[in-house]
Protein backbone atom coordinates (compact mmCIF):
# COMPACT_ATOMS: atom_id res chain seq x y z
CA UNK A 1 0.00 0.00 0.00
CA UNK A 2 1.51 3.46 -0.91
CA UNK A 3 1.64 6.17 2.07
CA UNK A 4 -0.73 8.67 2.10
CA UNK A 5 -1.96 11.23 4.41
CA UNK A 6 -5.16 12.28 2.14
CA UNK A 7 -7.70 11.72 4.59
CA UNK A 8 -5.44 13.60 7.18
CA UNK A 9 -4.96 16.77 5.24
CA UNK A 10 -8.79 16.76 5.07
CA UNK A 11 -9.02 16.24 9.01
CA UNK A 12 -5.89 18.51 9.58
CA UNK A 13 -7.95 21.58 7.40
CA UNK A 14 -11.27 21.10 8.96
CA UNK A 15 -9.34 20.95 12.47
CA UNK A 16 -8.55 24.22 11.48
CA UNK A 17 -11.51 25.90 11.42
CA UNK A 18 -12.12 25.36 14.57
CA UNK A 19 -8.75 24.76 16.86
CA UNK A 20 -5.85 27.41 16.78
CA UNK A 21 -3.12 25.68 14.17
CA UNK A 22 -5.40 22.48 14.10
CA UNK A 23 -3.97 20.96 17.74
CA UNK A 24 -4.18 21.33 21.29
CA UNK A 25 -0.38 21.05 21.47
CA UNK A 26 2.22 22.88 18.98
CA UNK A 27 4.61 20.19 18.12
CA UNK A 28 1.83 17.90 16.86
CA UNK A 29 0.97 20.34 14.20
CA UNK A 30 4.82 19.25 12.46
CA UNK A 31 5.55 23.28 11.62
CA UNK A 32 9.07 21.85 12.81
CA UNK A 33 9.34 19.34 9.83
CA UNK A 34 6.57 20.66 7.10
CA UNK A 35 3.94 18.43 6.27
CA UNK A 36 0.46 16.88 7.23
CA UNK A 37 -0.15 15.42 10.35
CA UNK A 38 -1.19 12.01 10.52
CA UNK A 39 -4.60 12.39 12.29
CA UNK A 40 -4.59 8.84 14.66
CA UNK A 41 -7.41 6.45 14.88
CA UNK A 42 -6.09 4.00 17.65
CA UNK A 43 -3.09 2.77 19.62
CA UNK A 44 -2.16 -0.59 20.40
CA UNK A 45 1.42 -1.77 22.42
CA UNK A 46 4.24 -0.19 20.53
CA UNK A 47 2.11 0.90 17.28
CA UNK A 48 -0.07 3.72 16.65
CA UNK A 49 -2.59 3.39 13.24
CA UNK A 50 -3.99 6.56 11.59
CA UNK A 51 -6.92 7.44 10.03
CA UNK A 52 -5.44 6.80 5.81
CA UNK A 53 -5.09 3.26 7.29
CA UNK A 54 -1.13 3.47 8.08
CA UNK A 55 0.62 1.95 10.81
CA UNK A 56 3.30 3.14 12.65
CA UNK A 57 5.94 1.96 15.70
CA UNK A 58 5.78 4.50 17.76
CA UNK A 59 8.68 6.06 19.41
CA UNK A 60 6.77 9.15 20.63
CA UNK A 61 4.44 7.33 23.19
CA UNK A 62 2.10 10.27 23.80
CA UNK A 63 5.41 12.59 24.59
CA UNK A 64 6.85 10.14 27.19
CA UNK A 65 3.75 8.51 29.36
CA UNK A 66 2.93 4.82 27.35
CA UNK A 67 6.32 2.85 28.71
CA UNK A 68 4.02 -0.22 28.76
CA UNK A 69 2.82 0.87 25.30
CA UNK A 70 -0.58 1.75 24.17
CA UNK A 71 -4.05 0.06 25.93
CA UNK A 72 -2.21 -2.42 27.92
CA UNK A 73 -4.34 -4.92 28.84
CA UNK A 74 -3.62 -4.72 32.60
CA UNK A 75 -4.58 -0.95 32.76
CA UNK A 76 -7.16 -1.66 30.07
CA UNK A 77 -9.07 -3.73 32.03
CA UNK A 78 -8.52 -1.41 35.94
CA UNK A 79 -9.70 1.04 34.11
CA UNK A 80 -12.72 -0.28 32.91
CA UNK A 81 -13.68 -1.29 36.34
CA UNK A 82 -12.80 2.23 37.68
CA UNK A 83 -15.10 3.35 34.94
CA UNK A 84 -17.82 2.08 36.55
CA UNK A 85 -17.34 3.33 39.68
CA UNK A 86 -17.82 6.63 38.54
CA UNK A 87 -15.26 9.19 36.97
CA UNK A 88 -14.95 12.04 39.59
CA UNK A 89 -16.02 12.35 43.33
CA UNK A 90 -14.29 15.29 43.87
CA UNK A 91 -14.01 13.50 47.81
CA UNK A 92 -10.57 11.51 49.25
CA UNK A 93 -10.19 8.40 47.83
CA UNK A 94 -8.06 5.15 48.95
CA UNK A 95 -6.26 5.19 44.83
CA UNK A 96 -5.17 8.38 45.73
CA UNK A 97 -2.75 7.47 49.20
CA UNK A 98 -2.24 4.30 47.34
CA UNK A 99 -0.13 6.20 44.26
CA UNK A 100 1.16 8.68 46.61
CA UNK A 101 2.53 5.85 48.70
CA UNK A 102 4.35 4.01 46.13
CA UNK A 103 5.78 7.64 44.70
CA UNK A 104 7.08 8.00 48.36
CA UNK A 105 8.71 5.11 48.33
CA UNK A 106 10.16 5.35 44.74
CA UNK A 107 12.04 8.59 45.64
CA UNK A 108 12.87 8.74 48.63
CA UNK A 109 13.24 12.85 48.71
CA UNK A 110 9.42 12.64 48.63
CA UNK A 111 8.04 12.64 51.99
CA UNK A 112 4.37 14.11 50.49
CA UNK A 113 3.09 14.61 47.43
CA UNK A 114 0.42 16.61 45.92
CA UNK A 115 -1.67 15.60 42.83
CA UNK A 116 -2.41 17.87 40.02
CA UNK A 117 -3.34 17.56 35.92
CA UNK A 118 -0.94 18.36 34.52
CA UNK A 119 3.40 18.51 34.66
CA UNK A 120 2.16 22.69 34.07
CA UNK A 121 0.31 22.39 36.94
CA UNK A 122 3.12 20.86 38.90
CA UNK A 123 5.95 23.28 37.99
CA UNK A 124 3.93 26.44 38.47
CA UNK A 125 2.31 25.09 41.80
CA UNK A 126 6.36 23.90 43.23
CA UNK A 127 7.67 27.39 42.61
CA UNK A 128 5.19 29.24 44.91
CA UNK A 129 5.81 26.48 47.83
CA UNK A 130 8.84 27.30 46.88
CA UNK A 131 8.67 31.19 47.12
CA UNK A 132 6.57 31.03 50.55
CA UNK A 133 9.14 28.74 52.03
CA UNK A 134 12.39 30.38 51.19
CA UNK A 135 10.11 34.16 51.28
CA UNK A 136 12.21 34.80 48.21
CA UNK A 137 10.96 35.70 44.66
CA UNK A 138 14.14 35.01 41.93
CA UNK A 139 14.22 31.68 40.12
CA UNK A 140 16.39 29.97 38.03
CA UNK A 141 15.88 28.03 34.99
CA UNK A 142 17.99 26.72 32.30
CA UNK A 143 18.40 27.80 28.49
CA UNK A 144 16.17 24.84 26.34
CA UNK A 145 14.82 23.51 29.51
CA UNK A 146 11.39 23.10 29.17
CA UNK A 147 9.14 23.21 32.46
CA UNK A 148 5.14 23.54 31.28
CA UNK A 149 3.62 26.68 29.12
CA UNK A 150 3.19 28.91 32.56
CA UNK A 151 4.66 32.42 32.50
CA UNK A 152 6.97 31.93 34.93
CA UNK A 153 8.84 29.53 33.06
CA UNK A 154 7.83 29.65 29.69
CA UNK A 155 10.98 31.89 29.32
CA UNK A 156 13.96 30.38 27.26
CA UNK A 157 12.18 26.72 27.11
CA UNK A 158 12.53 24.27 25.16
CA UNK A 159 10.18 21.74 23.25
CA UNK A 160 7.59 23.25 21.07
CA UNK A 161 8.68 26.88 21.79
CA UNK A 162 11.98 26.45 19.96
CA UNK A 163 10.43 23.91 17.31
CA UNK A 164 8.48 27.09 16.79
CA UNK A 165 11.36 29.45 17.41
CA UNK A 166 9.08 31.70 19.78
CA UNK A 167 11.15 30.77 23.33
CA UNK A 168 10.05 33.77 24.45
CA UNK A 169 6.61 34.10 24.66
CA UNK A 170 4.12 37.12 23.68
CA UNK A 171 1.91 37.68 26.62
CA UNK A 172 4.47 36.83 29.51
CA UNK A 173 4.31 39.90 31.38
CA UNK A 174 7.74 41.54 32.07
CA UNK A 175 7.06 41.32 35.87
CA UNK A 176 6.57 37.76 35.74
CA UNK A 177 9.88 36.78 33.49
CA UNK A 178 11.47 39.42 35.46
CA UNK A 179 12.20 37.23 38.17
CA UNK A 180 13.32 34.38 36.03
CA UNK A 181 16.60 34.41 35.66
CA UNK A 182 18.12 31.53 32.99
CA UNK A 183 21.39 29.94 32.92
CA UNK A 184 23.37 27.56 30.42
CA UNK A 185 22.77 23.95 31.47
CA UNK A 186 25.87 22.27 32.14
CA UNK A 187 27.70 24.96 33.01
CA UNK A 188 29.11 25.36 36.65
CA UNK A 189 30.74 28.50 36.39
CA UNK A 190 27.65 30.32 35.07
CA UNK A 191 25.61 29.35 37.83
CA UNK A 192 28.26 29.76 40.73
CA UNK A 193 28.57 33.54 39.12
CA UNK A 194 25.07 33.84 39.22
CA UNK A 195 24.78 33.09 43.06
CA UNK A 196 27.67 34.92 44.20
CA UNK A 197 26.04 37.94 42.50
CA UNK A 198 22.33 37.11 43.44
CA UNK A 199 22.31 34.06 45.54
CA UNK A 200 20.50 35.55 48.94
CA UNK A 201 17.36 36.68 46.31
CA UNK A 202 16.92 33.13 44.57
CA UNK A 203 14.16 31.11 46.14
CA UNK A 204 14.82 27.82 43.64
CA UNK A 205 16.80 26.26 40.69
CA UNK A 206 14.26 24.36 38.67
CA UNK A 207 16.03 21.76 36.35
CA UNK A 208 15.61 19.15 33.67
CA UNK A 209 18.45 16.43 35.48
CA UNK A 210 18.07 14.53 32.67
CA UNK A 211 16.82 17.26 29.73
CA UNK A 212 14.56 15.80 27.07
CA UNK A 213 12.99 18.94 25.63
CA UNK A 214 15.69 20.08 23.15
CA UNK A 215 16.49 16.78 22.14
CA UNK A 216 17.86 14.70 25.12
CA UNK A 217 20.92 16.34 26.87
CA UNK A 218 22.68 14.50 29.73
CA UNK A 219 24.45 16.31 32.16
CA UNK A 220 28.43 16.24 32.53
CA UNK A 221 29.93 14.45 35.50
CA UNK A 222 29.55 15.41 38.60
CA UNK A 223 27.35 18.23 37.07
CA UNK A 224 24.17 18.30 38.90
CA UNK A 225 26.31 16.94 42.69
CA UNK A 226 27.56 20.90 41.55
CA UNK A 227 24.29 22.22 40.87
CA UNK A 228 23.35 20.67 44.41
CA UNK A 229 26.57 21.71 46.58
CA UNK A 230 25.46 25.36 44.92
CA UNK A 231 21.74 25.97 46.05
CA UNK A 232 22.53 24.47 49.61
CA UNK A 233 25.35 27.17 49.85
CA UNK A 234 23.10 29.92 49.19
CA UNK A 235 19.85 28.60 51.12
CA UNK A 236 18.08 27.82 47.58
CA UNK A 237 15.82 25.15 47.12
CA UNK A 238 16.55 22.39 44.02
CA UNK A 239 13.59 21.46 42.40
CA UNK A 240 14.13 18.49 39.84
CA UNK A 241 11.41 18.54 37.20
CA UNK A 242 11.33 15.17 36.30
CA UNK A 243 7.89 15.19 34.62
CA UNK A 244 9.75 13.10 32.06
CA UNK A 245 12.48 11.40 33.47
CA UNK A 246 10.29 9.85 36.37
CA UNK A 247 10.13 6.62 36.65
CA UNK A 248 11.44 7.01 32.77
CA UNK A 249 15.12 6.61 33.00
CA UNK A 250 14.71 4.59 36.60
CA UNK A 251 11.91 3.34 39.10
CA UNK A 252 13.24 6.52 41.20
CA UNK A 253 14.07 8.84 38.16
CA UNK A 254 17.39 10.73 37.37
CA UNK A 255 17.58 11.71 41.56
CA UNK A 256 18.04 7.73 41.66
CA UNK A 257 20.84 7.16 38.44
CA UNK A 258 22.94 10.29 39.84
CA UNK A 259 22.25 9.77 43.24
CA UNK A 260 20.97 13.33 44.68
CA UNK A 261 18.61 14.87 47.19
CA UNK A 262 16.60 17.32 45.17
CA UNK A 263 14.66 19.36 47.54
CA UNK A 264 11.35 19.81 45.61
CA UNK A 265 10.42 17.22 42.86
CA UNK A 266 7.96 17.20 39.48
CA UNK A 267 6.32 14.39 38.15
CA UNK A 268 3.64 13.75 35.87
CA UNK A 269 4.21 11.26 32.17
CA UNK A 270 4.49 7.52 33.61
CA UNK A 271 2.58 8.26 37.04
CA UNK A 272 -0.50 9.08 34.64
CA UNK A 273 -0.22 5.97 32.76
CA UNK A 274 -1.37 7.94 29.42
CA UNK A 275 -4.17 9.47 31.47
CA UNK A 276 -3.78 13.36 32.49
CA UNK A 277 -1.76 13.75 35.64
CA UNK A 278 1.26 15.62 37.08
CA UNK A 279 2.48 15.77 40.35
CA UNK A 280 4.75 17.63 42.71
CA UNK A 281 6.25 16.64 46.39
CA UNK A 282 9.38 16.80 48.41
CA UNK A 283 10.47 17.85 51.78
CA UNK A 284 8.07 17.36 54.59
CA UNK A 285 8.65 20.91 56.42
CA UNK A 286 8.20 22.49 52.57
CA UNK A 287 4.90 20.62 51.81
CA UNK A 288 3.33 21.05 54.80
CA UNK A 289 2.97 24.61 53.89
CA UNK A 290 0.54 23.60 51.49
CA UNK A 291 -3.37 23.85 52.05
CA UNK A 292 -4.67 23.11 53.54
CA UNK A 293 -2.49 21.87 56.06
CA UNK A 294 -0.52 25.60 55.50
CA UNK A 295 -0.97 28.67 54.12
CA UNK A 296 0.13 28.48 50.55
CA UNK A 297 -3.49 27.70 48.32
CA UNK A 298 -3.28 25.42 45.56
CA UNK A 299 -6.35 23.44 44.60
CA UNK A 300 -8.07 21.33 41.68
CA UNK A 301 -11.41 19.83 40.57
CA UNK A 302 -10.39 17.01 38.98
CA UNK A 303 -7.05 16.50 41.17
CA UNK A 304 -6.23 13.05 41.80
CA UNK A 305 -9.28 12.06 39.65
CA UNK A 306 -9.98 8.25 40.60
CA UNK A 307 -9.63 7.36 36.53
CA UNK A 308 -5.88 8.94 36.09
CA UNK A 309 -4.87 7.17 39.67
CA UNK A 310 -6.16 4.15 37.86
CA UNK A 311 -4.01 3.96 35.19
CA UNK A 312 -0.81 5.56 37.21
CA UNK A 313 -1.55 2.94 39.85
CA UNK A 314 -1.70 0.09 37.65
CA UNK A 315 1.28 1.25 35.78
CA UNK A 316 3.28 1.43 38.39
CA UNK A 317 2.35 -1.92 40.03
CA UNK A 318 3.35 -3.90 36.13
CA UNK A 319 6.49 -2.00 36.16
CA UNK A 320 7.50 -3.28 39.77
CA UNK A 321 6.60 -6.57 39.05
CA UNK A 322 9.61 -7.25 36.86
CA UNK A 323 12.73 -6.60 39.26
CA UNK A 324 14.73 -6.29 35.64
CA UNK A 325 11.54 -3.92 33.73
CA UNK A 326 14.92 -1.45 33.85
CA UNK A 327 16.98 -2.96 33.03
CA UNK A 328 15.72 -5.00 29.93
CA UNK A 329 14.19 -1.62 28.38
CA UNK A 330 17.04 -0.18 28.53
CA UNK A 331 18.84 -2.90 26.80
CA UNK A 332 16.64 -2.87 24.05
CA UNK A 333 16.95 1.14 23.65
CA UNK A 334 20.52 0.79 23.39
CA UNK A 335 20.14 -1.96 20.83
CA UNK A 336 17.93 0.15 18.83
CA UNK A 337 20.33 3.19 19.54
CA UNK A 338 23.82 1.35 18.25
CA UNK A 339 21.85 0.10 15.27
CA UNK A 340 21.12 3.44 14.07
CA UNK A 341 24.26 4.52 15.18
CA UNK A 342 25.70 1.75 12.68
CA UNK A 343 23.57 2.99 9.93
CA UNK A 344 24.34 6.87 10.46
CA UNK A 345 28.40 5.66 10.02
CA UNK A 346 27.76 3.57 6.86
CA UNK A 347 26.43 7.05 5.01
CA UNK A 348 29.90 9.06 7.13
CA UNK A 349 27.47 10.89 9.84
CA UNK A 350 29.12 11.79 12.39
CA UNK A 351 25.82 12.02 14.56
CA UNK A 352 25.56 12.93 18.44
CA UNK A 353 23.74 9.80 20.14
CA UNK A 354 22.33 10.26 23.87
CA UNK A 355 20.40 7.53 25.98
CA UNK A 356 18.94 7.68 29.45
CA UNK A 357 17.36 4.68 30.38
CA UNK A 358 14.27 4.13 27.49
CA UNK A 359 14.98 7.76 26.42
CA UNK A 360 17.09 8.38 22.99
CA UNK A 361 17.76 10.90 20.97
CA UNK A 362 19.61 11.92 18.12
CA UNK A 363 21.38 15.25 17.04
CA UNK A 364 21.72 16.07 13.19
CA UNK A 365 25.27 17.44 14.32
CA UNK A 366 29.06 16.58 14.27
CA UNK A 367 29.30 18.72 17.32
CA UNK A 368 29.07 17.24 21.09
CA UNK A 369 25.45 18.41 22.47
CA UNK A 370 25.82 19.52 26.03
CA UNK A 371 23.43 22.78 26.22
CA UNK A 372 20.66 24.69 24.84
CA UNK A 373 23.57 26.63 21.77
CA UNK A 374 24.88 23.52 21.00
CA UNK A 375 21.82 21.79 20.64
CA UNK A 376 20.56 24.18 18.33
CA UNK A 377 23.68 23.80 15.82
CA UNK A 378 21.92 20.54 14.68
CA UNK A 379 20.72 20.19 10.95
CA UNK A 380 17.13 20.84 11.37
CA UNK A 381 16.99 20.42 8.01
CA UNK A 382 18.62 16.73 7.49
CA UNK A 383 16.45 16.36 10.33
CA UNK A 384 13.43 16.51 8.63
CA UNK A 385 14.34 14.49 5.29
CA UNK A 386 15.10 11.65 7.85
CA UNK A 387 12.02 12.33 9.86
CA UNK A 388 9.38 12.43 7.07
CA UNK A 389 11.26 9.52 5.67
CA UNK A 390 11.18 7.53 8.51
CA UNK A 391 7.06 8.32 9.02
CA UNK A 392 7.11 6.86 4.97
CA UNK A 393 8.12 3.80 5.99
CA UNK A 394 5.81 3.49 9.21
CA UNK A 395 8.27 4.83 12.26
CA UNK A 396 6.91 7.33 14.12
CA UNK A 397 9.04 9.56 15.64
CA UNK A 398 8.51 13.30 17.25
CA UNK A 399 8.39 15.74 14.62
CA UNK A 400 10.92 17.93 15.68
CA UNK A 401 14.53 17.83 16.50
CA UNK A 402 14.39 19.16 19.72
CA UNK A 403 11.98 16.19 21.25
CA UNK A 404 13.39 13.08 22.47
CA UNK A 405 12.33 9.37 22.02
CA UNK A 406 10.76 6.87 23.97
CA UNK A 407 10.80 2.95 23.89
CA UNK A 408 8.51 1.31 25.48
CA UNK A 409 8.28 -2.59 27.00
CA UNK A 410 6.27 -3.32 24.17
CA UNK A 411 8.31 -2.22 21.80
CA UNK A 412 9.96 -6.26 20.26
CA UNK A 413 12.91 -6.99 18.33
CA UNK A 414 11.30 -7.25 15.26
CA UNK A 415 10.19 -3.68 15.67
CA UNK A 416 13.76 -2.50 16.47
CA UNK A 417 14.89 -4.63 13.63
CA UNK A 418 11.98 -2.64 10.98
CA UNK A 419 13.47 0.75 12.69
CA UNK A 420 17.19 0.40 12.28
CA UNK A 421 16.54 -1.14 8.24
CA UNK A 422 14.39 1.69 7.63
CA UNK A 423 16.98 4.24 9.08
CA UNK A 424 19.41 2.83 6.43
CA UNK A 425 16.85 4.09 3.64
CA UNK A 426 16.18 7.58 5.80
CA UNK A 427 19.96 8.32 5.86
CA UNK A 428 20.45 7.10 2.50
CA UNK A 429 17.85 9.90 1.38
CA UNK A 430 19.53 12.67 3.39
CA UNK A 431 23.08 11.79 1.77
CA UNK A 432 21.42 12.43 -1.50
N1 LIG B 1 8.22 19.37 32.60
C1 LIG B 1 8.83 18.59 31.71
C2 LIG B 1 10.24 18.14 31.94
C3 LIG B 1 8.15 18.17 30.56
O1 LIG B 1 8.77 17.39 29.67
C4 LIG B 1 6.83 18.61 30.36
C5 LIG B 1 6.09 18.22 29.15
O2 LIG B 1 6.61 17.74 28.19
C6 LIG B 1 6.24 19.43 31.32
C7 LIG B 1 6.95 19.78 32.44
C8 LIG B 1 4.84 19.90 31.16
O3 LIG B 1 3.95 18.84 31.32
P1 LIG B 1 2.48 18.92 30.70
O4 LIG B 1 2.64 18.90 29.22
O5 LIG B 1 1.81 17.69 31.26
O6 LIG B 1 1.85 20.17 31.20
Amino acid sequence: MTFTLNKAATAFAEAKRYIPGGVNSPVRSFRGVGGTPPFIARAKGSHIFDIDGNEYIDYVGSWGPMILGHAHPEVTAELRVALERGTSYGAPTLLETELARLITEAIPSMDLVRFVNSGTEATMSVLRVARAYTKRSKIVKFAGCYHGHHDSLLVKAGSGATTLGVPDSPGVPEGIAGNTITVDYNDVQGLSSLFEQQGEEIAAVIIEPVPGNMGLVLPKPEYLDKVRAITEQYGALLIFDEVMSGFRVAYGGAQEVYNITPDLTCLGKVIGGGLPVGAYGGRRDIMELIAPAGPVYQAGTLSGNPLAMTAGLATLQIVTQDADFYEKITAKTAALCAGIQAKAKEFGFAYQFHQAGSMFGLFFSEQPVYDYASAKLSNTAAFSIYFHAMLEQGIYFAPSQFEASFMSAAHTQEDINATIYACGNAFKKVAE
